[in-house]
């Protein structure tokens, strides 16, 4: 919602752009190896992803412009790397704000400042906050300059029908209604998921009782980059308030409505203007503010049992819903699409067979059940839904205002990138090693003489340390890549590599298998289960 007398999309700050719908049809493809429905931030990636492994999608997207509001405002650090992957991390990086530490307050004072773990030698941040208009922007930007993308706005998908050998999908424009087919459909279609509806599945999960105000204001606010909890303040005594700096003085404030306090008065202009107001006097600012956005906000933890359907896949919002204490929702999103991305893209080319496809729901529903269990913690902190939970909270705080131990108790869970220990492409880790990154786990990425690891891997990449096996061998597949590395480096350290070892990294930065004495056998073996081709990749 936005003050009396501005529209939706008449930001403070903020441009929409207004998209056409597609002109001249009958000059546009009916079909494509790959239909992605919803060009939001899921959906974006998706296709950048696979344009990266040199697929062809159409974007059917049914509004006319970005999604309004701020929205998802916190990236994480593993998103970087989705976005440097696809090429379109430059002006994230330009725009948005690093940030490592996290300050909370209990009625007024502070009792934790926590720092999220970090050094120079990161290559990033480990959260980076910025608007999820901006998000969009930098992904269309991207996106719009690849010759394998074609967005088509204002075109609403409306009906999904299964056919041998693909989806046929009926599109609504400007100019009528037509039929596309696709040989597979991601449905990036958000949490109210039309394409869900249309295959008959529903969500599963748990709605949390908390809501929240979720208010965006302009302001010279003299703070760093530090994300504020205030519990049991003066403003909202009982409840509980965030506070985030976004870029182009923009200030995210998140507020909790009391039970029995009704939504709809809440979200009047007047009592949002004088709950932000009674919040600022909190945070010491005496300058003025302009308010910018809000809305309002409850917890669910909701999945799909099954995140593939036939020859359609969910990504994002439609696939899962999380609150956002724990920044996963879009952060997560991203992480399906380039799974699925990396993975359509293999098999489309040939280069995998169609059971390397069956591995996405383990990886990625096991990554959201993971969020479900240490969100639901965080959620009850922020937002207790009982007597006894609230009983618990305020002695855990009140005591951290004399014994800063039980200030830890505040502390949100940091977010670390899921692991696919359980993956059916998983391969069982060698015992010999005693650290470094197993099997499943995202790969390290230490920094080199010039740059980082992380900017030298490409497709599958085998990293080979001190005189490994003659990598000239590997020339029997495309797409591998071989990095040969020395012993007295950062990475054999990291990597707790010996003379002989091997790792085989995934196209998303994943370990897939590692050897501690490998041979060329082993890596072939891998390959060839982990792409479903019988008798190994060749
Ligand atoms: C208030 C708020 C704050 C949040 N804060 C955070 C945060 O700090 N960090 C975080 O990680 N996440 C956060 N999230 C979550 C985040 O915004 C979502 O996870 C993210 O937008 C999901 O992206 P998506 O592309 O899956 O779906 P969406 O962004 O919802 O995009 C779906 C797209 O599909 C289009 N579409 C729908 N139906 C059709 C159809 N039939 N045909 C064609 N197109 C269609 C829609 O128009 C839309 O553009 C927040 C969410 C909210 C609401």
């Amino acid at each position: 919602m936005r003050p009396a007398g501005r529209s939706e999309l008449d930001s403070l700050y903020f441009t929409y752009p207004h998209f056409d719908g597609p002109s001249d049809r009958a000059r546009l493809s009916d079909d494509a190896p790959v239909a992605i429905v919803g060009a939001g931030p899921v959906g974006l990636t998706a296709a950048l992803t696979l344009a990266s492994e040199g697929v062809r999608s159409v974007v059917l997207e049914r509004k006319a412009t970005f999604n309004d509001g701020s929205r998802a405002i916190c990236i994480a650090r593993q998103s970087y790397y989705i976005l440097d992957r696809i090429g379109a991390l430059k002006p994230f990086l330009e725009k948005s704000l690093g940030w490592t530490t996290g300050r909370t307050f209990y009625r007024g004072k502070q009792i934790l400042e926590f720092r999220m773990p970090d050094s120079e030698a990161e290559r990033f941040r480990p959260m980076y906050n910025l608007q999820q208009q901006y998000i969009e922007q930098f992904l269309w930007e991207a996106a719009a300059a690849s010759p394998l993308i074609e967005i088509r706005w204002q075109s609403a998908v409306t009906d999904v029908a299964d056919e041998e050998d693909g989806v046929r999908l009926s599109v609504s424009d400007p100019d009528g209604d037509y039929a596309f087919k696709a040989d597979w459909v991601l449905a990036a279609d958000g949490a109210h998921s039309p394409v869900r509806k249309m295959r008959g599945l529903r969500l599963q999960g748990e709605n949390y009782e908390g809501r929240y105000v979720i208010a965006d204001v302009r302001m010279e606010h003299n703070y760093p980059t530090i994300r504020r909890a205030l519990f049991d303040p003066a403003s909202r005594p009982g409840g509980t308030v965030l506070v985030h700096r976004q870029p182009d003085n923009i200030w995210r404030i998140d507020y909790q409505l009391r039970e029995g306090e009704s939504a709809e008065e809440a979200t009047q202009e007047a009592e949002v203007r004088r709950n932000v107001e009674a919040v600022l006097t909190d945070l010491g600012h005496t300058g003025g503010y302009d308010l910018e956005w809000w809305s309002v906000y409850s917890a669910n933890t909701l999945a799909l049992d099954d995140y593939r359907d036939g020859r359609i896949f969910f990504i994002g919002d439609s696939a899962h819903i999380v609150p956002i204490f724990g920044v996963r929702g879009l952060n997560n999103g991203l992480a399906d699409a380039q799974n699925i991305g990396w993975k359509l893209g293999w098999v489309l080319s040939g280069r995998a067979g169609e059971g390397l496809l069956d591995s996405y729901t383990p990886e990625r529903r096991g990554a959201t059940l993971d969020v479900f269990a240490n969100a639901s913690k965080s959620t009850r902190f922020m937002t207790p839904p009982s007597h006894g939970w609230q009983v618990m909270r305020d002695a855990a705080l009140s005591l951290a205002l004399t014994h800063p131990y039980a200030g830890a108790l505040a502390n949100p869970r940091q977010m670390v990138p899921y692991t696919y220990a359980d993956s059916p492409v998983t391969l069982e880790d060698d015992p010999a090693f005693s650290s470094g990154p197993a099997p499943g786990s995202v790969a390290a990425d230490p920094p080199l003489d010039q740059g980082h690891l992380s900017e030298r891997l490409c497709g599958f990449t085998v990293l080979s340390f001190g005189n490994g096996p003659d990598t000239g061998a590997l020339d029997w597949m495309e797409d591998v890549t071989v990095l040969r590395i020395g012993l007295e480096t950062d990475v054999a350290r990291a990597y707790d590599a010996v003379d002989g070892t091997l790792y085989l990294i995934r196209p998303d930065m994943y370990v897939a298998a590692r050897w501690r004495q490998g041979d060329l056998d082993g890596i072939k073996n891998a390959l060839g289960h982990i792409l479903q081709t019988s008798g190994g990749a060749q």
